[in-house]
């Protein structure tokens, strides 16, 4: 890999660090944080480790007003010889730029950001938690910092990685999860954003998910934007489900997000030879294969959980229940898979821990 250039300015003061072994999800950073800027004319420039610390932007920041920005998410894993593992980070860093394309952000090195990554953790390394579901969570970001009410892009730019050390995501942990089918809000559209990963879809995400909150529903099942029929993705994870002994996903159609995590779950579903097949799902056909009696599991994949069962869902009235609302087996292999891939306790035999 390249040497790059990046200063490094130590923090003259530690922070203390919080209960490892009661940590909430993403309430707590680290000590230093890496930031680099960028200027039209000038391209991205000089990288830098510093102080974890407040920005100081002029209220006219283009990000405040327009929304131009994006952002990853990734975690770093210590395993039990105390090394630390990423697991595929080289796909986030080509996501972002895919995002950055979209939003019309200039693209970043990949191997400096990887590289930056690397520098970052090893400086920080005593905030990766080594207790059981805990992990070091990884926030890359871009911000529009000109100070310019015009509506075009910004011509300058920051990108900033900060840490978290985080305890588990959601609640239920690798237990089910309730999910209320959203009939009238949709999360993204063809030709819309939705591919990309940025700050508006989910502001645009909220409304729906306080609706499935108040009715006791943990996460909100999105259904297509044109039809209201076919389904795209649960909460922040994209979905799977197992019919009569098939795995299907929805289709990338151009408004799904490719998740890193539904990549490597087809990935290990094609090494174990069991079937699998990307394509179009309608709400109707997973109701009508819960009524046939084959409707054996759903769940969702994402960094966050990983693999988060879906114990029931209720659409138009009518609530269906799956696995008998308890975790699939083949949603619990696949977890018990990944996550040791991740934490390095399990065989790695697609190279992706890092
Ligand atoms: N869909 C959305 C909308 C998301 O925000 C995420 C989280 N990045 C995912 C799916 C899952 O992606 P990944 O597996 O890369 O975390």
């Amino acid at each position: 890999m390249t040497e790059f250039k990046i200063e490094i300015n130590r923090t003259p003061e530690k922070k203390q660090k919080p209960a490892f072994d009661n940590l909430e999800f993403g309430k707590n950073f680290t000590d230093h944080m890496f930031e680099m800027d960028y200027t039209a004319g000038r391209g991205w420039h000089d990288p830098r480790i510093v102080t974890y610390q407040p920005l100081s932007l002029d209220p006219a920041a283009m990000i405040f007003h327009y929304g131009q920005s994006v952002f990853e998410g990734l975690k770093a894993y210590l395993t039990i010889d105390n090394e630390v593992l990423l697991f595929r980070p080289e796909k986030n860093m080509e996501r972002l730029n895919k995002s950055n394309s979209r939003l019309c952000i200039p693209e970043i090195d990949e191997e400096l950001a990887l590289y930056a990554l690397k520098e970052l953790i090893s400086l920080d390394r005593d905030w990766i938690p080594n207790v059981e579901g805990t992990s070091l969570y990884i926030r890359p970001f871009v911000i529009s910092t000109e100070p310019y009410l015009g509506v075009a892009p910004s011509k300058k730019y920051k990108f900033i990685i900060i840490l978290s050390p985080v305890g588990a995501y959601y609640k239920e942990g690798i237990n089910p999860v309730k999910i209320a089918v959203q009939n009238e809000y949709v999360r993204a559209v063809k030709g819309g954003t939705g591919t990309a990963k940025t700050g508006g879809n989910y502001a645009a995400s909220l409304k729906a998910q306080e609706l499935a909150s108040l009715t006791g529903y943990s996460q909100v099942l999105w259904l297509d934007g044109k039809e209201n029929k076919y389904i795209e993705e649960v909460g922040s994870m994209n979905i799977f489900f197992k019919i009569n002994g098939e795995v299907v996903t929805p289709e990338l159609n151009g408004s799904i997000l490719e998740g890193i995590t539904r990549n490597s779950v087809l990935e290990l579903l094609k090494y174990w030879n069991i079937p699998v097949a990307e394509r179009r799902i309608s709400i109707e056909e997973i109701y009508q294969a819960h009524a046939d009696g084959q409707l054996e599991e759903a769940f969702g994949t994402g960094t966050a959980a990983v693999i988060s069962p879906i114990g029931e869902f209720f659409w138009d009235n009518k609530k269906i229940e799956i696995s008998g609302g308890t975790t699939g087996e083949l949603s619990k292999k696949i977890y018990d898979t990944l996550t040791g891939i991740q934490k390095g306790t399990a065989p790695d035999p697609f190279g992706w821990s890092v």
